[in-house]
């Protein structure tokens, strides 16, 4: 089969990170006969010293004709002070989001057999084992309501943002999260906050219904501030937690941390119809930048998540991610993960190695 991929390198360590992710693309096709044409694509700081603008026009439609995005990182100190929103590389990701219709944002929280001793948890915690996927609605909620600042008669200036969702925003990450405990651990956990929020009483109202819907997957309602503990005290009872935009972005955070290294995390921001867009969580890390230190693994695992969501090539997403639990089962490791000083390598020979191993 062939398969088109749009490339945003980006900024900083996204350029390096990237690069390795398509080494082992390469290799993946190679090995099972498919064909991957990647298109590379400006956006961020980089398309704002080339073009002018962090999004330059077209973005979007050539995102659109390709069948995947797999995205480094875009931003750094360089770009940090404009007040022009199209000077500033996070509008680019916020539009991307928005034009590709990504509403829903996949993190699983995986914490490696080679890397439990990364885990900040308790030892008896961290060896019941971490496999979580955390699923947070992305294009709604309380970061896309209504922004206000207004002076009141009586108490000084008054800010306020507005969180609203409807239905139909609820209904359909509700289901992603449904279809992907199917392919899982068949267990939802819905985060809310119904014991105050009128926004989270039609959330849960809806889940409920969902659940109807899905008899084979087991369904519970979590509240934000015990799912907040729960992480740290016991994350190995979650399979697939699903939650609203801001939630997300909090506990998504949590959830990382507990499985160590910010390097090894990707993600997936996926819509009905466009492509999904593949990422590592971290940043552009301008402090690591070309020095060939960055950690490729987030990038290469957020390909395996493109293999796998995507163009449903569940073995090659599965031979990726065993090729990575092997380099790492030896030892090998980047200076962002505790190891050996003789297993330390940079980004290229940590590609290398994850290449050699699929
Ligand atoms: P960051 O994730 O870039 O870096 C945080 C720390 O983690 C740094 O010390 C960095 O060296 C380290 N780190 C990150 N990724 C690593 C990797 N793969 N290997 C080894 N070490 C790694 O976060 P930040 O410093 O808050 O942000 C830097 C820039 O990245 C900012 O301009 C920010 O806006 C941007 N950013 C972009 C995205 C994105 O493109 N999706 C996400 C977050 C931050």
């Amino acid at each position: 089969m062939e398969y088109k991929i749009a490339l945003i390198r980006g900024d900083g360590i996204g350029p390096e990170v990237v690069g390795e992710a398509v080494k082992v693309m390469d290799v993946v096709a190679a090995k099972y006969g498919h064909t991957f044409r990647y298109t590379d694509v400006l956006m961020g700081g980089c398309a704002i010293d080339a073009v002018g603008k962090s999004y330059p026009d077209g973005t979007a439609e050539t995102c659109k004709a390709c069948d995947a995005v797999l995205l480094g990182a875009v931003g750094g100190p360089k770009w940090g002070h404009s007040t022009q929103p199209e000077k500033r590389p996070e509008t680019a990701l916020l539009s991307i989001r928005k034009d590709l219709g990504l509403y829903a944002n996949l993190r699983p929280a995986t914490l490696r057999p080679a890397l439990a001793d990364a885990c900040p948890l308790r030892r008896e915690t961290a060896e019941k084992g971490i496999d979580l996927m955390m699923v947070r609605e992305l294009t709604g909620g309380v970061y896309f309501g209504k922004r206000e600042r207004y002076m009141t008669e009586d108490r000084g200036e008054e800010a306020s943002d507005r969180m609203a969702y409807s239905e139909l925003e609820i209904e359909r990450i509700g289901r992603r999260a449904f279809e992907l405990a199917r392919l899982r651990g068949k267990k939802v956990s819905s985060v809310d906050k119904a014991n105050v929020l009128e926004t989270s009483r039609l959330w849960r109202e809806i889940m409920h219904r969902l659940a109807k819907e899905y008899p084979d997957v087991a369904y519970e309602d979590v509240l934000v501030d015990n799912c907040a503990m729960q992480l740290v005290r016991d994350p190995s009872q979650f399979d697939v937690v699903v939650t609203e935009n801001m939630f997300g972005d909090i506990l998504s955070d949590e959830a990382s941390m507990i499985t160590g290294s910010i390097g090894l995390l990707p993600s997936a921001s996926i819509g009905d119809t466009a492509p999904g867009l593949y990422e590592p969580i971290h940043g552009s890390a301008p402090d690591i930048a070309g020095q060939d230190k960055a950690n490729p693994i987030a990038t290469i695992l957020s390909v395996a998540m493109m293999l796998r969501y995507s163009f449903q090539l569940a073995a090659e997403a599965d031979a990726v991610e065993r090729a990575v639990d092997a380099v790492l089962a030896e030892g090998w490791h980047t200076a962002d993960m505790a190891g050996d000083a003789d297993k330390l390598v940079g980004t290229v020979q940590m590609g290398r190695l994850i290449c050699e191993k699929l």
